[in-house]
């Protein structure tokens, strides 16, 4: 049984993690994009990111000042036992957001949209937003949290069937020329695209694609993974680079989720996940134990599947393909 006082480390262990750690892959993207960059400033800026996180590293401190909107993405085994139960469960999180925001310390960037007031603690209505997920045949619990910065640097258009790829592409531009000229999105970024599901799944979509994929990850169909390297080539030829500069070191990777949608329609959003990309996940094993890494590993084949149920027989098969 897995105690709730685990759980709650957990959650605030990776709080604190992804604060200050930067993923390996995102690192390893924007070290190769540094000897590309023709742009004199883009180029000047990559150089400065790489400094400023060995800067955070080594201080134990944030790399950014805006902490984002610290969330969690949790996965439940279908076998895990924990005591608290789900209640419990969602306490021990808010419990550890609060704590972390005043031991890391994370800016207590959560007020109410109205009335502007806080806890100073980033818990408030609905705060930190929860999104769970399960597995099957697995006995341990996987929580992962990101500090999604930026206000901004997210959009959606619902499209017509017939707009295609191009104009998957032509949002997907728009949207990057946009965000770019306007500052509200700190490039190079992991670029998310949600496309299908109903509109709000299209957006949940669109944030996981950008937030719980490493860099250098492709999705299992090959005509998306074509459309992925596709669009990361595009974006990376619209003349901007590193925060907006002239170059070309706009998206380190662009990550497509679909989901199936109305007939109808072809909804689309677009996400980006800026250069203080910060990810943590933790591993709870049924014996307590944690264990910690930067890939939150989110879809799984189970996580996609198409067919109505799950059974050894579709894991084996969708594990061989
Ligand atoms: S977009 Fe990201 S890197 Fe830029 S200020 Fe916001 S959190 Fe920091």
């Amino acid at each position: 049984m897995i105690a709730n006082e685990t759980i709650e480390k957990a959650a605030y262990d990776v709080m604190t993690k992804a604060a200050i750690d930067i993923p390996e892959d995102y690192l390893n993207g924007i070290k190769g994009m540094v000897d590309m960059e023709k742009g004199d400033l883009s180029a000047f800026v990559l150089k400065a990111m790489i400094d400023n996180w060995e800067a955070a590293t080594e201080d134990r401190r944030p790399m950014c000042a805006d902490t984002g909107l610290p969330r969690y993405f949790i996965k439940v085994g279908n076998e895990a036992k924990f005591d608290g139960g789900f209640v419990g469960f969602e306490r021990a999180l808010r419990s550890a957001t609060a704590r972390a925001t005043h031991d890391v310390p994370l800016r207590p960037n959560r007020v109410h949209p109205l009335w502007r007031h806080d806890h100073n603690n980033n818990v408030g209505l609905n705060a930190p937003e929860v999104e769970w997920s399960f597995e099957p045949d697995a006995d341990w619990i996987d929580i992962t949290t990101v500090h999604k910065g930026g206000l901004f640097g997210t959009d959606y258009r619902m499209l017509f069937p017939g707009d295609g790829i191009d104009g998957i592409k032509r949002f997907f531009l728009d949207t990057l020329i946009a965000f770019g000229k306007r500052g509200l999105a700190c490039q190079p970024a992991i670029v998310g695209v949600g496309l299908g599901g109903s509109k709000d799944i299209c957006m949940v979509l669109g944030k996981q694609a950008a937030c719980l994929r490493p860099v250098g990850d492709k999705n299992p169909d090959p005509k998306v993974a074509e459309l992925e390297d596709e669009l990361k080539e595009l974006g990376n030829n619209i003349g901007m680079g590193a925060m907006g500069f002239v170059g070309s070191s706009m998206c380190v990777d662009v990550h497509v989720e679909c989901g199936f949608t109305h007939t109808g329609g072809m909804p689309m959003s677009v996400h980006t996940f800026c250069l203080s990309s910060r990810r943590a996940t933790a591993r709870i094993h049924a014996d307590g134990s944690i264990e910690y890494r930067t890939d939150p590993k989110w879809f799984t084949p189970y996580m996609r599947r198409e067919t109505i149920g799950w059974d050894s027989q579709e894991a084996a098969s969708s594990k061989s393909a």
